[in-house]
């Protein structure tokens, strides 16, 4: 149960002085549906209102606070026109200027006669001295409010910035003083605030350094968040290898017939991470590990042979995929690799229903079935295993860290291994998967053929459509992949079946389409069809599978390319240089691009290296865009920028750990404040791992 002390910070925005049921969607759309939403919501610039000068001193362009006479009012008299108030200050007349005014306001914000203060930007316009649309207008008693530096915080279309200010102003009214949870040697060497007056100062800024994310203050708050991120993770992990492992000893016999019969040898990374693997699972502790591999590093054989190990040793497996076409296509590998063994392999998804599922649930919990593999739909109640021993969960960054728990908990002390295929720096992979042991498929298998890759103006799309023509006539088959284009899905469709009819008229019925929208068989079926050469060309969102293996396709065209992140780009280029024959990916970008983003793109045509590329992408974009935070998973920070705050998640991790390892309930009184930091970043869910949660 979240602490008393938050409820404050949990109310909607709407629970906030001034924001009504009007301003209230603005804010949220802005910050978040919460009070505490405003809290994160720090300032991004500020406007210093000290400079106090006359109206003929005041320096074009720039933000000033006069002191003026209000002399008489000029209304419009036309619509289109503006309004105009004359004022002066003795040294030079200033003319407010207001378009659509509403005189009423006007007349009893600026009496004829009175004075005022006003604040904004000054500009010279023929003669006059002009000040469109002041920030402020206030009487001189004022004056020493409006004398300040103002933060600016990020708004939304139609959202005040008053009215933000006033929103953020009255969270921060609302902030309780928390208990410490950062180590107390910690917060000295560091020199960071108290979290209350970190608070304070980040969103009161008054120097342009007070805006730099590592100034103490936003320090602090970024480790707030990390040190609750890490310890969420640590909290899963502890909670998983609580329950005690079981030693899971192959014997070779169903690893030797798969060997023997594989059409390649393991690269020396691949054995090097099987080693690991079966190390881990040989111990009586859980095994908790990652597998990180670029796209096609040969994960799969990897995940078998350990599946195979386990088998071996009696137990069962389970593979979960992310997506039902994916479900579908490691069956088929899995069935074809271990077509030489012993292993019985079986299929289980959302879309299975009646009978079929009956008998696949029976087998299951009868213990014939060696290894399952299925989408999430694998640790819905009524799947019950005889005996699982180990859990791979092919992850793609789509599960949370929650359903890692779900289906270790199918079994007795389940060894869980998850699959990564994105390329993550070293930075993000803690951010996600917290101490978790890694195994790096950091080689690729041998003869891969390089992907020709080409960075082009889209007005260059004729020729495309060339070079495409030629390699369809060669027997090629080629991915057309049209981008995200905004939030919308229903505009990204429309460009996309745009972009389909166009080809179709060109190049005929051999061109399909798939989306997001789509209902999964739809999907399937327009994959297996370009699986399977029906279709030349297969136009697709980037809906396409991670983990999609066609090895004819030798062409992917990305459109707006410059729209993707780069690791995104390696990704969606993983999808060719499958086979024996060449292979090109053609980025094309929509011009004009500044220099900063085709030297991005350029980094794509010069190298092929997963990892460096996932590194330069972070260094270049900040961890917020990475990946495409929003499908990828991966935790979105507020408050951290990986960028700049990286050093500090080590730090976190540790920290972390220390905490767990002498209070591992979280029962002492850091412990407290520690539990209050989780509720703080809304992990409450992780709470409930420990046994007082
Ligand atoms: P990943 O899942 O890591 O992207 P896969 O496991 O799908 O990669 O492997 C990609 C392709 O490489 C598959 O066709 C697979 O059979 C093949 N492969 C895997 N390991 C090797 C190897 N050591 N040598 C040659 N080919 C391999
Ligand atoms: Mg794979």
């Amino acid at each position: 149960m979240r602490p008393e002390i938050l409820y404050p910070l949990f109310a909607p925005v709407s629970a906030l002085a001034g924001i009504g049921p009007r301003l209230a969607p603005l804010v949220e759309r802005a910050a978040g549906p919460h009070v505490v939403d405003l809290l994160w919501h720090l300032p991004t610039g500020l406007i210093d209102r000290r400079s106090l000068v006359s109206v003929r001193d005041a320096v074009p362009g720039a933000v000033v606070t006069l002191r003026v006479m209000v002399e008489r009012h000029l209304p419009s008299g036309h619509a289109r026109r503006p309004y105009r108030v004359h004022c002066t200050d003795g040294t030079a007349r200033l003319e407010l200027v207001f378009f659509h005014a509403k005189p009423d306001w006007l007349e009893k914000s600026l009496p004829p006669g009175s004075e005022r203060i006003v604040s904004g930007v000054v500009e010279h316009f023929n003669d006059a001295i002009q000040m469109t649309h002041p920030d402020h207008i206030v009487p001189p008693e004022r004056l020493a409010e409006i004398l300040a530096v103002e933060p600016v915080h990020p708004l939304t279309t139609g959202l005040p910035a008053k009215t933000m200010a006033r929103a953020v102003a009255g969270a921060i009214e609302r902030a309780p003083r928390l208990g410490e949870w950062i180590e107390p040697s910690l917060l000295a060497t560091r020199g960071w605030p108290a979290w209350h007056e970190a608070l304070m100062a980040a969103h009161k800024p008054v120097e342009e350094s007070d805006l730099s994310p590592d100034g103490p203050a936003r320090q602090r708050l970024a480790y707030d968040e990390l040190l609750a991120n890490q310890l969420a993770l640590s909290l899963v992990r502890a909670a998983l290898r609580r329950a005690a492992g079981r030693p899971l000893v192959g014997s070779g016999a169903h690893k030797q017939p798969i060997m023997a019969a594989l059409p390649f040898r393991l690269t020396a990374a691949q054995e090097r991470a099987l080693t690991e693997i079966e190390a881990d699972m040989a111990r009586p502790e859980r095994m908790l590990r990652l597998l990180q591999g670029d796209v096609g590093s040969g994960k799969t054989v990897v995940a078998l042979l350990a599946m195979a190990a386990a088998v071996e040793a009696g137990a069962q497996a389970a593979l979960m995929a992310p997506t039902e076409t994916l479900a579908r296509q490691h069956v088929a590998t899995l069935t074809r690799l271990a077509a030489p063994s012993a292993l019985r392999i079986g299929l289980l998804t959302g879309r299975d229903k009646g009978k079929a599922r009956r008998d696949m649930l029976e087998a299951v919990a009868a213990g014939a079935i060696d290894i399952l593999v299925g989408t999430h739909a694998l640790f819905q109640e009524d799947v019950a295993f005889a005996d699982l021993g180990l859990a791979v969960i092919d992850e793609q960054h789509r599960f949370g860290v929650h359903q890692r728990l779900d289906l270790a908990a199918k079994g007795r002390g389940v060894d869980v291994l998850v699959m990564t295929a994105t390329p993550i720096p070293r930075t993000l992979t803690l951010t996600a998967y917290g101490d978790m042991d890694v195994s790096r498929l950091d080689e690729k298998p041998a003869g891969r053929q390089r992907i020709d890759t080409r960075v082009l103006p889209a007005t260059r799309h004729g020729e495309v459509v060339e070079a495409i023509r030629r390699a369809v006539a060669g027997g090629s088959r080629v991915y057309w992949i049209c981008p995200l284009i905004e939030e919308s899905e229903t505009s990204d469709l429309a460009a996309a079946e745009e972009r389909h009819a166009d080809l179709a008229k060109l190049f005929g019925p051999r061109v399909g389409l798939v989306h997001g929208r789509m209902k999964g068989p739809a999907k399937d079926a327009g994959m297996a069809a370009f699986a399977e050469g029906e279709l030349d060309i297969l136009v697709a969102t980037t809906v396409i599978e991670v983990g999609v293996d066609v090895p004819e396709a030798t062409i992917i065209v990305v459109e707006h390319a410059e729209r993707f992140g780069l690791a995104q780009l390696h990704q969606l280029r993983g999808r060719v240089g499958r086979g024996e024959r060449p292979s090109i990916c053609l980025l094309l970008y929509g011009a004009p691009l500044t220099q900063a983003a085709k030297a991005r793109l350029e980094i794509l045509r010069q190298t092929e290296d997963g990892f460096f590329i996932a590194e330069e992408d972070l260094r270049l974009r900040g961890a917020g865009e990475l990946l495409g935070t929003r499908q990828s998973g991966l935790p979105a920070f507020r408050l951290a920028d990986l960028a700049v705050h990286g050093e500090l998640l080590a730090v976190a991790r540790d920290d972390a750990r220390l905490a767990l390892a002498t209070d591992p309930e979280l029962n002492g009184p850091r412990g407290a404040a520690l539990r209050t930091l989780l509720y703080l970043f809304e992990r409450d869910s992780v709470v409930k791992t420990l046994r007082s949660g």
